[in-house]
């Protein structure tokens, strides 16, 4: 799963951000002449400028040793103007961040666009020196790689910087590079079939050596084909050999063998007089190659055969063309593979510079689940190498599951001894932060009975103050010395009857954090509120006043519980979405008040008549941390709620 922070979990309003792009886009006399890398960075900068973010791109362009005037990246801040509809600010300095950048970048106005120069015409760009990536987080507040073809880098823009920026993220290219890439490492549907090709098998050897380990069909074309075929004893004319990877494609077969992979190789191929687009040609078996022929594509036969074997496969990722497919007399064996993945049904993804650029010049990108915009870096990907500019960027914080009982008031000291010993061998109190809040009088029993486990007790309610002439009331202190470690406050039942204010809720919050209680905060709507359509309103408001003077950090661990009061004992029910939809509302606020990093921290639980039935389904959702459980909380199906397995997406 990936776990990277990406420009969804971080807010920008009002900070500098850095955006480490991919522009190194193909020139041809002073203009791009393929944009693809510009458009599929439009939506990561869109979003933060729409955020509200100083947005300030930087990449690199070409392979210049310093500064060099045909690899200025002017061309690119003009076509980035077209497209985002607003001026992008160019910042033509030789050293790329200086003083005249730095106080460019102090006039930017929330939602402005500046380009930087390209960023190797600083040397340490690629040596990763620390001066440069310490210039760059000078001017920013935010880091966000989204530079996925040079991911594979361990450079300055790419790397070294986040070592002085305290928040990082990925932008969407990468998030989406990820996710497809891994489909095919990473527990992919199956059968999965892998398609490689290309000129030379030493580029592609520990591609080969994990894809083996991770398919059920390998297919092997183009020029590395013929080193396979010598090993299996073809004579190959004049193809292109790799000698010394004859042993290399014997253990690869083997290994094939080994591991049950169905392993093919062309069965013909187009045989050529001379390595050019206008010679002499034909189609011939393997075993009828010419000794005075060059194999420059696979043949007819092959195509099919290919084609065929593709048709079973769920997954199939492709890399390398099949033939010299830059002369048209030899395309058509790539055509025919390109056509077979645009006309699947499967997972399809192509990794790769050259098999990219032949589906564009096809025209079938559009019919692939994923073309990678990153050639080197999706072949590292597909090597199961780490990549460096993704390892650096801070990963999503994974909030444990809660589940807590409200037992409301019921259950005598034995009763809960009782039920406490039922019940609690069965729960998994690793995976689950579980908690028993009991009423007052049982908490001591309670505690002691969940002692040997790591289940915890809570109250259910406490006073403001720390002691006085408040009849019926506890303290805090009471409650610790009691041994508990949570407090349920304002549960809509206290909102009702006594009648309990958003302020006194706030009261109560801050006390229980002084003095290291942990809240669990309930806020929800009534019918009539919901009616009025003013349920997002009323829940933003409850949560601002309980939060009022916690500090980000205290927040972090407090707990939240939505509780629609309305389908409590009603009879209605609030549907998953309605439950989802009011606790990513609640994220938000969070948010807004704290930032990311508490708002990807913090619990937030549903509570509306959670069951055994619905349990694993709420808890699925993205922003459902687990649940406030009030009947079910005291009878065996409590079991079920705790033990489910939900799982959350990406
Ligand atoms: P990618 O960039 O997609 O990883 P490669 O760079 O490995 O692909 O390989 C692409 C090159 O392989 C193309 O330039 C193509 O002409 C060459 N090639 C394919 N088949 C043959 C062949 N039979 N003989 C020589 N070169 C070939
Ligand atoms: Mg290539």
């Amino acid at each position: 799963m990936f776990n990277k922070k990406t420009v969804d979990n971080i807010s920008v309003s009002g900070k500098r951000v850095l955006v480490r792009c991919d522009f190194n886009v193909p020139m041809k006399d002073g203009a791009i002449s393929d944009e693809t890398r510009i458009i599929t960075a439009l939506r990561t900068i869109k979003k933060l400028i729409e955020d509200g973010g100083k947005v300030i791109l930087c990449s690199h362009l070409k392979k210049p040793k310093g500064p060099d005037p045909t690899a200025t990246l002017a061309p690119i801040a003009e076509r980035l103007s077209v497209y985002l509809e607003t001026d992008v600010k160019f910042l033509d300095d030789d050293n790329v961040v200086s003083d005249a950048v730095r106080a460019e970048v102090s006039k930017m106005k929330d939602g402005d666009v500046i380009l930087l120069q390209n960023t190797r015409f600083r040397h340490e760009e690629t040596k990763n020196g620390e001066s440069f990536s310490k210039d760059l987080a000078s001017i920013c507040d935010i880091y966000v790689n989204d530079a996925f073809g040079t991911a594979h880098r361990k450079h300055c823009s790419t790397a070294g910087v986040t070592e002085f920026i305290k928040e990082t993220a990925v932008g969407y290219l990468i998030e989406k590079e990820i996710k497809y890439l891994s489909r095919v490492v990473n527990n992919p549907i199956s059968p999965v079939a892998a398609i490689l090709g290309g000129a030379k098998v030493s580029d592609k050897i520990n591609v080969i050596n994990n894809l083996l380990e991770k398919v059920d069909i390998l297919i092997i074309g183009g020029g590395m084909a013929f080193t396979f075929l010598k090993a299996q004893g073809y004579e190959i004319g004049n193809s292109i050999i790799e000698e010394e990877k004859i042993d290399f494609a014997k253990q690869m077969i083997e290994k094939a063998e080994e591991k049950g992979v169905k392993f093919l190789l062309p069965v013909d191929i187009v045989a050529a007089k001379e390595f050019k687009n206008d010679t002499e040609f034909k189609n011939v078996d393997i075993d009828a190659i010419p000794a005075d022929y060059l194999g420059l594509d696979i043949g007819e036969k092959t195509q099919e055969l290919f084609a065929d074997v593709l048709k079973d496969a769920e997954t199939i990722v492709w890399n390398g063309p099949m033939g010299v497919f830059e002369m048209p007399n030899f395309a058509k064996g790539t055509m025919a593979v390109a056509r077979a993945l645009a006309g699947s049904t499967a997972t399809t993804v192509v990794g790769g510079g050259d098999s990219a650029a032949a589906l564009t010049k096809i025209g079938l990108a559009s019919k692939i689940s994923h073309v990678s915009t990153g050639g080197g870096a999706s072949l590292e990907f597909l090597e199961g190498t780490a990549l460096p500019g993704i390892m650096v960027i801070g990963d999503k914080v994974t909030r444990k599951r809660v589940v807590a009982a409200n037992w409301k008031m019921n259950m005598t000291p034995p009763e809960a001894v009782q039920f406490i010993h039922s019940i609690k061998g069965l729960l998994n109190y690793e995976d689950n932060e579980v908690i028993f809040c009991v009423p007052a009088m049982s908490i001591t029993a309670a505690v002691k009975a969940v002692s040997d486990t790591d289940i915890s007790v809570g109250a259910q309610n406490m006073h403001f103050l720390d002691s006085g002439a408040y009849t019926g009331e506890i303290s805090a202190d009471m409650i610790l010395d009691a041994g508990a470690k949570y407090v349920i406050l304002g549960h809509s039942e206290r909102r009702e009857y006594p009648g309990e204010t958003n302020d006194v809720v706030n009261k109560k919050v801050l006390k229980a954090i002084e003095k290291g209680l942990i809240p669990i905060v309930c806020i929800g709507e009534k019918l009539e509120q919901r009616e009025q359509g003013v349920t997002i309103e009323l829940i933003r408001l409850q949560t601002k006043v309980a939060f009022q003077n916690v500090t980000a950090e205290q927040a972090k661990n407090v707990i939240i519980a939505y509780e629609p009061v309305w389908a409590i004992g009603t009879g209605k029910t609030a549907t998953t979405e309605q439950a989802e939809e009011v606790c990513s509302a609640i994220r938000r606020v969070i948010r807004e008040m704290y930032g990311a990093n508490t708002s990807d921290a913090i619990r937030i639980l549903y509570g509306g008549s959670v069951n055994g039935g619905n349990a694993n389904e709420l808890f699925s959702m993205r922003n459902i941390d687990g649940g406030l459980v009030g009947g079910a909380g005291i009878k065996p199906e409590f079991e079920q709620i705790v033990n489910c397995e939900s799982r959350k997406e990406g």
